[in-house]
């Protein structure tokens, strides 16, 4: 999937187009699983096609007041770690000093790049739009994104741009990719030596497509599968590494690549806020997941320690809760092992198909016995449930009034699902269909 950044100096609208993109798609997921929404960062999808949206202003404190380094830094990240660009710009300002030096900064880039002219909201505003052509980037789009108008067509030109949907062949058995994500010092990269340690026992790493130079395969318990390394190709940016955009853009770039995100937790400052948010990163990108409690070797033990432990994890990710979570040590090198069959574990259940006639002799007749509450005397009534043919779980069932399904009906369909199947560390999603 691609990733699409929108830049630009404050105020010009960002975050109003970053609403727009998302919003239709955030509705669906926000009911299917009760997450609370990251303002800066969303999928979306367009034609079929889905990618990630990043509002790169969303990460400036105090944005009125911005100082110009601060989005010169931000444009030059994007430019790195982005796919396409959607530079926006405000037509009542026409084009400012900093405008000129973002579009300085951009016509360098190779990448896709689309000019939104924002605030035009009637034909005469549309007409001072040709002042943009002087950015020096060729065409542009005018938008409105508070009434919507022309983002349709904005999007259309980006779609045309968008990596193609990941192919669904279940024939191809294909290496599980793994991402070892984690807060700065968490113990990513001490689990990763002690894993496949000081001889590296690189099988191929072949360069040449995008997706094969961050892949590099390893053999570890007789386990085959490649690590996904995003910072290995990744040019040195004069960017400050503690920048949080710039964690955020690694992680979704890295998310983005792989099929089950590894999660390094530091076990003596528990699972935190940091940690959370890529938890839920990796949850909407659909990834499989797994936790690792690392350096469990320092922490005082006593009969439930790790039993409570784990079930305040659980509690911090609820509605999916069942993520497998190791306790690892990456220094004594306990458990690495069980680290690694686990996310194996996970890859495989991430394809897991149910057949229909299976669906419906199980989670229908359960579904049947416990409908959803009726609604001003209106009965759900849930005809049958498929799982549909996309690369992650997703099921639909189709029905009378799906608008009457609400989230917590879905969630205990989720769990049914849960309960009778193994989809362990898999994200779902589920939707309610007029048949
Ligand atoms: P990264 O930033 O996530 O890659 O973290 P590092 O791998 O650099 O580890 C950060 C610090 O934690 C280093 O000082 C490591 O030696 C230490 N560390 C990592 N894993 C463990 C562990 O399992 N136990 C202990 N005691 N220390 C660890």
């Amino acid at each position: 999937n691609s990733i699409v950044a929108i830049v630009g100096r404050p105020n010009v609208g960002k975050s109003t187009l970053f609403n727009r993109l998302v919003q239709r798609r955030e509705a669906i997921v926000d009911a299917v699983s009760g997450v609370t929404r990251d303002r800066h960062y969303g999928k979306s999808d367009w034609n079929g096609k889905e990618f990630s949206v990043i509002d790169t202003g969303g990460y400036t404190i105090g944005s009125d007041d911005i100082f110009e380094e601060e989005i010169r830094k931000q444009v030059a990240l994007a430019i790195d770690e982005a796919d396409i660009i959607i530079f926006v710009v405000d037509v009542e300002d026409g084009i400012t000093p900093m405008d000129a030096e973002v579009a300085n900064l951009l016509r360098k880039v190779k990448k896709p790049i689309f000019i939104a002219v924002n605030k035009v909201d009637n034909a005469m505003r549309a007409a001072d739009a040709v002042e943009f052509y002087n950015l020096g980037l060729g065409d542009y789009h005018t938008i409105s994104s508070i009434n919507g108008s022309g983002t349709g067509d904005l999007l259309d030109a980006v779609a045309e741009k968008l990596a193609e949907p990941e192919e669904v062949d279940l024939e191809k058995d294909e290496l599980p990719r793994f991402a070892v994500v984690g807060r700065p010092n968490a113990g990513k990269s001490s689990f990763i030596n002690a894993l496949i340690g000081e001889d590296r026992n690189i099988v191929t790493n072949i360069a040449g497509t995008t997706r094969d130079s961050i892949d590099t395969k390893y053999n570890r318990f007789g386990f085959d599968f490649n690590l996904v390394d995003t910072a290995g190709i990744r040019k040195k940016s004069k960017v400050k590494e503690d920048l949080e955009f710039y964690s955020v853009m690694r992680a979704v770039r890295t998310i983005e690549y792989s099929d089950v995100i590894i999660l390094v937790v530091d076990a003596t400052r528990g699972f935190e806020g940091q940690d959370e948010k890529i938890f839920w990163l990796a949850e909407k990108n659909r990834k499989g997941i797994v936790i690792l409690i690392n350096k469990w070797d320092l922490i005082e033990k006593e009969t439930n320690t790790m039993r409570d432990f784990e079930a305040k994890v659980r509690k911090q990710i609820e509605p999916f809760t069942d993520v497998p979570i190791v306790f690892i040590s990456a220094l004594t090198k306990q458990r690495l092992f069980k680290a690694i069959e686990t996310a194996v574990e996970v890859f495989e259940n991430r394809k897991n198909r149910i057949a229909t006639s299976k669906l419906n002799d199980t989670v229908l007749e359960i579904v049947k016995s416990y409908p959803p509450p009726a609604i001003k005397g209106k009965f759900v009534k849930i005809k049958y449930c498929m799982q549909l043919p996309t690369p992650t779980p997703q099921f639909a069932f189709f029905c009378n009034l799906p608008q009457y399904v609400k989230d917590p009906y879905k969630r205990f369909v989720e769990n049914k699902l849960r309960e009778i199947y193994n989809f362990s560390g898999v994200p779902i999603t589920i939707y309610f269909r007029q048949k």
